[in-house]
C-alpha cells in the first residue's frame, strides 16, 4: 500500500463520557468487532495488568480513577484505527484537552437513562474549541431509557449542537428489539444466542425491510406502532443531514445502541469511519502542513513518566502529522534544535505494547523520552524545520510554594520538579530574581498538588516544605515593553514569571484583574499561555 493509501484509511479519534457512562465498555466492544481481541471480557478480565502499563501510580489506584490516558490501534473493515482514551476524572481537563489535540474526531458516549451529565458537558466544551466533528452514542439502551426524543432535545439544548439522529431505537430494557436506519429505512433487529455469552461475541442482525408484514409479530404491535409515529415525526422535524456540518463539528450524528450487548455497536462502528475524517490537515510555523505531504511531522502532545519505576523513563506520545515514520530515520527535534533517532518506538495494539518499524500520519507512537522532550514541542524530518501551533494550557486555579525539606537535594528537587512540569501535569512559577530555590506550583485541579507531592517522593526522594497560596486567577502579561516592575499592584497581587521568561501576575480575586487593568493603562493580559 501507497502512503497516500496508508494515510487515507486512517481514523483517529477520541472517547469522551462521563464516567460509567460505558466508554470502556464501548472501547472493547470495538476492539471486539476489529478482531483484535477474541472475546469481551478481556479486557476488563485484564484491568490488574493493564494498570500496570498505563496507570502508573499508587494515588491513582487507590482513588481507582484513569490519571493518564491510554492510546489503542486496531483494524476494521479495510480501516486502520486509533482510539485515544481520555481520562474522565474533573482534575484532569488539561490532560484531556491536550489528548483531544491528537484526535481528529470525538465520540460521546451517553447513558440512556441520565443523559448529558457534568463532564460531558466539560469535555464537549473543549470538542466545540477544537472545532472537531463529535459523534454521539447513546448507550445503555437494554435498561430503561429516556424517551429518545429527549434525550436529542437536551443534547441540542444544553449543549448548543444540532443533531442529526442516523438511527433510531425499538423499545428499551429487556425490550430493545433493534434500531431503524433512517438512510436506508429499514430494521436491524438484533438478537443474542444466548444470555449466558451475551455480549461476549458479536451479536446477530437481520435487516427487516419496513414494509415486511412480519414485523408486527417480530416487534409487537405497540412497538411497531411507536415506530412508525417516531418515523413520521422525525422525518417531520429534525435537521437535514450535512456532512459538511458534521466535519465542522457543528451537526452532530447520533446512534442508540448498547455496548454491554453489542446491540447496535457494528451499525455504528461502521457509519461513524464513514463519516468521520480521515487524518487532518495541522497549522504550523510554515502554514498548513499537509498529512500527505512526504516528510515526517510529529507534535508531543502527552509525556507519560515512570511505567516502570525501576528505570524512571518516561513514554513521549506523538500524534504524526504528515508523511511515514520509519524506525531507522533520523529526525529533528525542533525545540532542542538536535538531530536524533527516535528511541524504541511502540504503539499499543490493543492491549500489547509492540516496538514497531513504521507509522503514517494519523497515527500515535510513543518513543522513550530521556527528559527532553516537552508538551508540544515538533519533532519533523531534517530536511524541514517548523513548529506546530502551542498546545494552550489552562490557566491553573491552585498554587502553591514548595522548596525541599533537604537543602543537600536541590538538584533532585529541580529535576523532578522541571520534568513532572515538563509532562504538563503542573506549572512552574518563580518569584522575579530569585533561582530555583523555591518555585510556585500551578495546577488546574488540586489532585495534582497531592500527585506533585507524592511524585516528588517516591521518584525523586525529595521532601517538600509546603504553602498553600490564597491566588485563584492567573493571567499572562502580554505586553512585551513594559517595565513589570512599575506596575501598579494591590498587595495581594504577585508578579512571577514562567520557565520561559514571560511575565504573569497571580491574583485572588476577578475584581483584582480588574482593578489592574484600570490603574496601568495599557496593559494586556491574557488567559492563556500561548506558548509563545
Ligand atoms: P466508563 O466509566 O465510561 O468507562 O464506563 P464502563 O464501560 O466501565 O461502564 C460502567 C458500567 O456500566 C459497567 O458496569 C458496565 O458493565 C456498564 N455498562 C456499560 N455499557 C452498558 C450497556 O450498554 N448496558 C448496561 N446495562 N450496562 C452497561
Amino acid at each position: 500500500m501507497g502512503l497516500k493509501e496508508e494515510i487515507n484509511r486512517r481514523r483517529t479519534f477520541a472517547i469522551i463520557s462521563h464516567p460509567d457512562a460505558g466508554k470502556t465498555t464501548l472501547t472493547e466492544k470495538f476492539l471486539l468487532y476489529g478482531g483484535a481481541i477474541a472475546q469481551a471480557g478481556a479486557v476488563k478480565g485484564k484491568k490488574n495488568s493493564r494498570h500496570a502499563v498505563s496507570d502508573w501510580m499508587e494515588i491513582e489506584k487507590q482513588r481507582g480513577i484513569s490519571v493518564t490516558s491510554s492510546v489503542m490501534q486496531f483494524q476494521y473493515g479495510g480501516y486502520c484505527i486509533n482510539i485515544l482514551d481520555t481520562p474522565g476524572h474533573q482534575d484532569f481537563s488539561e490532560d484531556t484537552y491536550r489528548t483531544l489535540m491528537a484526535a481528529d474526531s470525538a465520540v460521546m458516549v451517553i447513558d440512556a437513562s441520565k443523559g448529558v451529565e457534568n463532564q460531558t458537558r466539560k469535555l464537549f466544551k473543549v470538542c466545540v474549541m477544537r472545532h472537531i466533528p463529535i459523534f454521539t452514542f447513546i448507550n445503555k439502551m437494554d435498561r430503561e431509557a429516556r424517551n429518545p426524543f429527549d434525550l436529542i432535545d437536551q443534547i441540542e439544548n444544553e449543549l448548543g449542537i444540532q443533531t442529526y439522529p442516523v438511527n433510531w431505537p425499538i423499545g428499551c430494557g429487556k425490550e430493545f428489539k433493534g434500531v431503524y436506519d433512517r438512510d436506508k429505512r429499514h430494521i436491524i433487529a438484533f438478537s443474542s444466542d444466548s444470555e449466558m455469552a451475551f455480549g461476549k461475541h458479536k451479536v446477530a442482525m437481520e435487516e427487516v425491510e419496513l414494509s415486511d408484514p412480519a414485523l408486527d409479530s417480530m416487534l409487537g404491535e405497540h412497538l411497531h406502532q411507536t415506530l412508525s409515529d417516531d418515523i413520521e415525526l422525525l422525518d417531520g422535524a429534525s435537521d437535514e443531514f450535512d456532512l459538511e456540518k458534521v466535519r465542522k463539528g457543528q451537526l452532530s450524528p447520533v446512534f442508540f445502541g448498547s455496548a454491554l450487548t453489542n446491540f447496535g455497536v457494528e451499525p455504528f462502528l461502521e457509519r461513524f469511519l464513514e463519516m468521520t475524517t480521515s487524518p487532518t490537515p495541522r497549522v504550523s510555523s510554515e502554514g498548513v502542513i499537509d498529512p500527505f505531504d512526504p516528510d515526517f511531522s510529529a507534535f508531543v502532545f502527552k509525556i507519560q513518566a515512570n511505567m516502570n519505576k525501576a528505570h524512571r523513563d518516561r513514554i513521549t506520545f506523538l500524534r504524526v502529522c504528515s508523511g511515514k515514520f520509519d524506525k531507522e530515520m533520523d529526525v529533528l527535534h525542533v525545540q532542542g534544535n538536535k538531530k536524533m533517532r527516535l528511541s524504541q518506538p511502540q504503539q499499543i495494539m490493543a492491549q500489547e505494547r509492540e516496538i514497531i518499524d513504521e507509522a503514517y500520519a494519523g497515527d500515535i507512537i510513543g518513543v522513550f523520552d530521556p527528559g527532553i522532550f516537552a508538551i508540544g514541542d515538533t519533532i519533523c524530518s531534517p530536511k524541514r524545520k517548523f513548529e506546530f501551533e502551542p498546545i494552550p494550557t489552562f490557566a491553573p486555579e491552585h498554587f502553591m510554594r514548595v522548596r525541599q525539606k533537604d537543602t543537600l537535594k536541590r538538584k533532585q528537587f529541580v529535576k523532578g520538579a522541571t520534568q513532572i512540569a515538563q509532562e504538563g501535569a503542573i506549572q512552574i512559577f518563580q518569584e522575579p530574581e530569585t533561582g530555583m530555590e523555591e518555585v510556585i506550583i500551578g495546577v488546574v485541579g488540586v489532585l495534582q498538588l497531592e500527585v506533585f507531592e507524592y511524585r516528588m517522593k517516591n521518584e525523586y526522594n525529595v521532601e517538600l516544605f509546603k504553602e498553600s497560596l490564597s491566588y485563584s486567577h492567573i493571567r499572562w502579561i502580554d505586553n512585551k515593553d513594559i517595565d513589570v516592575k512599575k506596575l501598579k499592584l494591590s498587595s495581594d497581587t504577585k508578579l512571577v514569571q514562567d520557565f520561559r521568561g514571560n511575565y504573569l501576575l497571580l491574583f485572588t480575586s476577578e475584581w483584582n484583574i480588574r482593578w489592574a487593568l484600570e490603574k496601568n493603562e495599557g496593559l494586556e493580559l491574557s488567559e492563556f499561555n500561548r506558548g509563545a
